[in-house]
């Protein structure tokens, strides 16, 4: 065993399910692990209300408190934690030294957790109504909307999977799609054209959300972008489904990704193409993006790094 000179052996860019879970296992493995928590310290979680499938949490959780606790758990192995966001990564290492903008650490393994961020319309008041009545996520909330009527922005495959999806919880489930022709694939089109419970708005813009954090979404107003007709719409929640984007910037042209820009770790494995790189969570997960999909991968990435450092027979 040799001891390393890097300022740290893990650090974890990120502070989500995935970033925290890795946290956990490396602070347990001894690697005493260096957090970044970034510009949304906690994750997506943080902006919703009710988490209801996150195992051990009978009665569900809210996503705050969850990442409450799990930042908690962090602090109790003595996980450290840094509030910034990197904003460079030098990736000839290992060593790699990853900047904020006032500072800089050598570390020799990288976790990257940075999670994905799902497209918003960009209205205040969807913003406002996040989790209350608005959400980005059918598989997560679709069951608060059992026998309710709700709205899925969107022409893409990802729009047709959700309305598809919601026919299950909701009585109605209206298709709102800004143009007539759509980006998702034919069959995914057919699916939801078959089912009674949809129907379509199309040519049509949500320009505001009405309702109250109180009680929830009662209306929408919509615009018909080819007549200008405004027209207010009773819905009881709006699901924003236009797609998301993961948070990879800092890596492009660095690492491989797929054309969406997801990053791509060896099948089966959490590593990266660069040895004592690993991505965890959302950020390399184009097709489950759940709370508990990332904090299992995080698990893997801790797991894969402590081999990897104990096979380079570097110790702390
Ligand atoms: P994220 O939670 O996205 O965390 C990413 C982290 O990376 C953040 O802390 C951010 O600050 C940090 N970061 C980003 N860039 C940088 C940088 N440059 N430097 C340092 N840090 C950086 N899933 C469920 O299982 N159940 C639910 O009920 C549920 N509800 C949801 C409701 C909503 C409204 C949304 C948006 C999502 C919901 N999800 C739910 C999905 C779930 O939140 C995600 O799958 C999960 O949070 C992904 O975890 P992650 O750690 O990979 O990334
Ligand atoms: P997408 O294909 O980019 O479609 C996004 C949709 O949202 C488009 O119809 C777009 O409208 C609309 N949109 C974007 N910004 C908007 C805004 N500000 N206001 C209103 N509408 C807006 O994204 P996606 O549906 O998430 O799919 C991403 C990728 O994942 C695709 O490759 C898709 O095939 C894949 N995917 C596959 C499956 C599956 O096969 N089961 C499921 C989900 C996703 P315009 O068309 O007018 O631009």
């Amino acid at each position: 065993m040799s001891l390393s000179t890097a300022d740290r052996l893990v650090t974890i860019l990120g502070s989500g399910p995935a970033g925290l879970t890795a946290a956990i296992y490396a602070a347990r493995a001894n690697l005493k692990p260096l957090v970044f928590e970034g510009p949304q310290p906690g994750g997506q979680l943080t902006i919703t209300t009710e988490v209801e499938n996150f195992p051990g949490f009978e009665h569900g959780i809210m996503g705050p408190d969850l990442m409450d606790v799990m930042h908690k758990q962090c602090e109790r192995f003595g996980v450290d934690f840094e509030y910034d966001e990197v904003v460079e990564v030098d990736f000839n290492g290992p060593p790699f030294i990853v900047k904020t903008r006032g500072k800089s650490w050598t570390t020799e393994a990288l976790i990257i957790a940075t999670g994905a961020s799902a497209r918003l319309i960009g209205l205040p008041s969807e913003k406002e109504l996040m989790g209350y009545g608005v959400s980005a996520c059918a598989t997560c909330d679709g069951f608060f909307y059992r026998g309710k009527e709700v709205a899925v922005v969107g022409g893409g495959d990802t729009a047709m999977e959700e309305a598809t999806y919601l026919t299950k919880h909701a009585s109605k489930v209206t298709i709102i799609h800004r143009r007539e022709q759509f980006r998702a694939s034919k069959a995914m089109i057919q699916r939801a054209q078959e089912n009674p419970k949809i129907e379509w708005k199309l040519n049509t813009t949500v320009d505001e959300v009405f309702g109250t954090r109180e009680k929830g979404v009662h209306a929408l107003k919509l615009r018909n972008l080819q007549t200008g007709v405004l027209e207010e719409f009773k819905v009881d929640g709006l699901f924003i489904a236009i797609g998301h984007e993961p948070n990879t910037k800092l890596f492009a042209g660095k690492l491989p990704m797929d054309e969406s820009g997801y990053l791509l770790p060896t099948p089966g494995s959490t590593k990266l193409q660069i040895p004592g790189m690993y991505a965890a969570g959302d950020v390399a997960d184009h097709t489950y993006r759940q709370a508990i999909s990332a904090a299992g991968t995080g698990c893997m990435a801790a797991i894969d790094a402590e081999r990897d450092l104990a096979a380079r027979g570097i110790e702390a």
